[in-house]
């Protein structure tokens, strides 16, 4: 029998993480409630039957009837309906705040504005290769809430802006902000409301992992709190960075300890460089032996979508970096990519475009004018991009990624790359960044 317990809790917005706390819920004995402005919205049929749903609009009646609302990050907290309930006094929380609620069980908490689902993967690799008990999840993979299901020693979340912007005191074991660069100011303003929201994840942290490289990443946390640091430079003692040999070969580093040449990963870029210096950051502010750690990153292949290789055809190498949706993490593959094919005289030709999020597109024009043969506009924002990028390369509109493919292929020659990463949501032309991936990699196959 449920225990029905307390007020009402409601959760607004339905959607993955919406049915994981609604579900969640209901099992602990809450009254519960759902409302959705999505008449039918996904999931709406994995919930018990006995929760009330109210669909087709944000019920603001039952949203000021709430004891507590937790909002799924989809949901904006500056959507009326929601200050309303703010105003009258209504906690709106987001599902991380009710798993910190529910377990005392170490969370590793993973944000930034790229490389989370990365280091969130290898991490928690490296900490399975350890032999411990982990659950990893969040914003990537499964929903925090389910994962309370496995009874793991040690969670290791990803962490948006939107679920950290109603997040409070998350007391992590370790948290880190892997880097922080232009993303979603639609939806927090400008950079110091993104900032503030990321930074979220430190309140009450036990142990700080920060990126040298990036100043936005260093938190103000109590002097006593430990300090783990990760950047592309030689470390100082018991930091982890970069050391150089005269021949060029690049050691993964801490201190003055050579630990692994970064040739000896799969995962390719400086940008991977970082990513796995920032787990062995993590990894050792949770205890995992190192060995282990180096053995996991010489058999991590990357993921999908991520700077992945899809094929050569006649000499020019094609990768899909659909997960590419903001200037970030488009610059960090352009310029790897662009580095590495630069003595050979190779060009990339690039397919940037989409929904542009309010972002400045002019962070790209040097790389652009360095490492692109052409950039072959696709979606919604193209002319702002090309307003803000014009004159740095030959840039050409397509109508569709099929288009945009036969572009490339007719600008480029051996030795040159052709690169999906279009620096813009995708929701303009597709179900999201995999269906664009998966497309592009369709296209490329097909490709003779
Ligand atoms: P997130 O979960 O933060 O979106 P992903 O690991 O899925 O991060 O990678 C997102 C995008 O960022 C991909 O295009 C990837 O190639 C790129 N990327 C990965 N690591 C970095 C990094 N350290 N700096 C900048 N971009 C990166």
């Amino acid at each position: 029998m449920l225990i029905q317990r307390g007020g009402l809790k409601v959760v607004a917005g339905l959607g993955i993480s919406g049915v994981s706390a609604v579900n969640f819920l209901y099992e602990k004995g809450y009254r519960v409630a759902v409302t959705d402005s999505r008449a039918v919205p996904p999931g709406h049929d994995k919930i018990p039957s006995e929760v009330q749903t109210h669909f087709g609009v944000l019920d603001q009646d039952l949203l000021l009837s709430a004891e507590e609302i937790i909002i799924s990050p989809g949901l904006d907290p500056k959507l009326p309906e929601i200050q309303a309930a703010i105003a009258k006094g209504i906690p709106v929380i987001s599902e991380i705040q009710v798993l910190r609620r529910a377990t005392d069980k170490p969370i590793v908490g993973i944000t930034g504005s790229n490389a989370k689902s990365t280091v969130t993967t290898l991490i928690g690799l490296m900490a399975e290769q350890a032999g411990r008990k982990v659950a990893v999840g969040g914003n990537l993979g499964r929903p925090a809430l389910d994962l309370t299901k496995d009874d793991p020693e040690l969670y290791i979340l990803e962490l948006s802006s939107f679920q950290l912007e109603t997040t409070s005191n998350l007391n992590a074991e370790v948290a880190v902000v892997l880097n922080m660069s232009e993303d979603h100011l639609d939806r927090h303003g400008d950079m110091m409301g993104y900032h503030t929201a990321k930074h979220r994840i430190f309140q009450g942290v036990k142990k700080v992992v920060y990126n040298r490289d990036d100043s936005l990443t260093r938190p103000l946390v109590p002097d006593a709190t430990p300090m783990q640091s990760f950047g592309l430079n030689a470390p100082d003692i018991n930091q982890y960075g970069v050391l150089r040999d005269t021949d060029g070969t690049i050691w993964l580093a801490r201190g003055r300890e050579r630990l692994l040449k970064s040739s000896e990963m799969y995962i390719q870029g400086t940008h991977n460089v970082a990513n796995a210096l920032a787990c062995l950051a993590l990894g050792e502010a949770i205890g995992l032996p190192l060995e282990g750690m180096l053995e996991t990153l010489k058999t991590f292949k990357g993921l999908e979508h991520r700077c992945e290789f899809v094929k050569e055809v006649n000499g020019v190498r094609y990768y899909n970096d659909s997960k590419g949706t903001n200037i970030g993490a488009t610059l960090a593959a352009l310029d790897g990519l662009g580095a590495a094919i630069e003595a050979q005289g190779g060009k990339v030709a690039i397919i940037l475009g989409g929904q542009g999020k309010g972002q400045d597109f002019t962070a790209l024009r040097d790389s652009l004018s360095k490492f692109a043969q052409v950039a072959v506009l696709i979606g919604e924002d193209r002319p702002i991009i090309e307003t803000a990028i014009a004159g740095t390369t030959t840039l050409l509109h397509a109508e569709s990624l099929q288009e945009a493919v036969a572009l490339c292929q007719q600008c480029t020659q051996a030795q040159d790359v052709v690169l999906l990463s279009p620096a813009c949501a995708s929701f303009d032309m597709f179900s999201g960044y995999p269906e664009r991936g998966r497309q592009f990699v369709a296209l490329v196959n097909a490709l003779n």
